[in-house]
């Protein structure tokens, strides 16, 4: 017999801090309120949490990028000034002495790019992880938010998709970290959106970033034809341009000029130089149905030195073999020749050398959001309030790739989603915060200090 009289079930008090999504920026989040004492109680709809993190290990994962500053803040494009207090919260270097402390050292690459050691994103989950759950953070898989209702207590309900109904889970402050919607099979699908913005907040539609495209090329009479001749596409797809450069007059008088590797694809082209220009070839097709792109072939020789070399006699040799033998030209470069220039140019070395250097690309459209690396689009910054939460609905944070920034490759988009991650659980805290408390400070590696656990 109980010695005192059974209570009815009273609804259970809420959760302190409730994180949905465990990618980079919500684990991100959970490890800074973790440490600042607050109990974390992180959700995901997938069996388990960062598999787009460990998908970007998977061919190194980069981390960040060691060129100065200011550089990096102007791979944002028009979201730099909205990014830039954010990451200076918690910049590059932060982050390498944050991944110190997991145990995990990193080395600047030939390119300035940052990596890991082992170049794996599969240790430092691990060694993450392990330690979020010494410091009690609960992982909740397989649980779908699929709204937020605010409660008259000011508390959020979490609606959840889950095996089991959990019609319980409210909590005091709520951090989305939903993603954006590339690589939806990863969990991200941006599904959220809807929900989201009839809770208020302005949702600037998905696009792909960091994508391919799909080509067009002139056919006999001059119309555009979509894709590459069978020819190339059966011969040349996966074949990767190395170094090349693109130029791109971008929309607003803005100018793409970089050089790197792309590779050729069955109908167009992708990699890494194609992503970092994919924002203003994006713009371009919206604004005009096609961007025009220029590839240069040989970005190590000027245009004298290309035509020189044409020039010299060739004797018996033909066309293809001079190419090869003066400048290297073989393979899938000489089949991009044969397959955007008018047949008159090869009979006049001169205007052949010029399209070496300035080869036009037309593109189509950019590949599916679903293949793309990342996405642009999202919550608005206009709909958030300097800590990231969201000025309609007073507790709810929002970080992350489902923030409407967009980066190239280059470890630019892990540095934000880890850096917003920092800045939301920060508001987080001082929400939190009792009345005249202290708010949160931040130590040399952007993790709070001195701040008692709130709520
Ligand atoms: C192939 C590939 C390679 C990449 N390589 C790099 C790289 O080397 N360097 C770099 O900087 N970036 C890289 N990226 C990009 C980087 O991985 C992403 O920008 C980053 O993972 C985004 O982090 P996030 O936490 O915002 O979202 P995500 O990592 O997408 O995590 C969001 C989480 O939210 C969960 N979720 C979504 N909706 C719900 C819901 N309704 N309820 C519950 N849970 C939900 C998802 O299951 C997921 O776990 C790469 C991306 C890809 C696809």
């Amino acid at each position: 017999m109980p010695l005192h009289p059974s209570t009815p079930s009273a609804t259970p008090p809420p959760l302190q801090v409730a994180i949905v999504g465990g990618g980079p920026a919500g684990l991100m989040a959970a490890d800074v309120l973790a440490l600042a004492g607050v109990q974390v109680d992180l959700f995901d709809a997938m069996p388990s949490v960062g598999r787009k993190f460990l998908l970007a290990g998977k061919g190194g994962l980069n981390l960040t990028h060691n060129e100065p500053f200011e550089r990096f803040i102007g791979r944002f494009g028009v979201r730099s000034a909205a990014i830039e207090p954010l990451l200076r919260g918690f910049p590059p270097a932060a982050l390498r002495d944050w991944a110190q402390t997991l145990g995990i050292g990193t080395f600047v690459g030939s390119s300035g790019r940052v990596f890991p050691v082992d170049m794996k994103a599969a240790p430092l989950l691990r060694a993450w992880l392990h330690r979020m759950r010494a410091m009690g953070v609960r992982f909740h898989m397989r649980h779908r938010l699929t709204g937020l209702v605010r409660e008259p207590d000011r508390t959020w309900r979490l609606q959840m998709h889950a095996a089991e109904p959990r019609a319980d889970l409210c909590a005091s402050a709520v951090l989305l970290a939903l993603g954006g919607a590339s690589w939806p099979r990863l969990g991200s699908d941006g599904a959220w959106a809807n929900w989201l913005q009839g809770l208020g907040a302005e949702v600037t539609p998905f696009e792909p970033s960091n994508c391919g495209f799909d080509v067009a090329r002139a056919g006999d009479a001059g119309q555009l034809l979509p894709g590459w001749s069978d020819h190339l596409r059966r011969r040349f797809a996966g074949s990767p341009l190395k170094t090349v450069a693109l130029s791109v007059q971008g929309p607003g008088g803005s100018r793409f000029d970089e050089r790197g590797e792309c590779v050729v694809t069955e109908g167009g082209v992708e990699g890494s130089l194609i992503y970092a220009a994919s924002s203003a070839l994006r713009s371009l097709i919206a604004a005009q149905g096609s961007a025009l792109a220029h590839l240069d072939l040989l970005p190590d020789r000027d245009l004298t030195a290309v035509r020189n070399e044409l020039a010299r006699p060739r004797g018996p040799r033909s066309l293809a073999s001079h190419l090869k033998r003066r400048l290297r030209i073989d393979g899938v470069k000489a089949a991009l020749l044969r397959e955007l220039l008018p047949r008159a140019t090869f009979a006049d070395a001169s205007a052949l050398a010029a399209a070496i250097k300035c080869l036009p690309l037309t593109l189509v459209a950019p590949r599916p959001l679903a293949e793309a690396i990342s996405t642009a689009g999202g919550v608005r910054f206009e709909s958030l309030d300097e800590s990231l939460m969201l000025r309609a609905q007073p507790g709810v944070f929002c970080a992350g790739e489902m923030l409407d920034w967009e980066a190239p490759t280059g470890g630019y988009l892990l540095t934000a989603c880890f850096a917003t991650g920092v800045a939301a659980a920060q508001g987080v805290l001082r929400y939190l915060a009792l009345p005249g408390e202290k708010s949160a400070s931040v130590n040399s590696i952007g993790m709070p200090c001195g701040v008692r656990s709130a709520a």
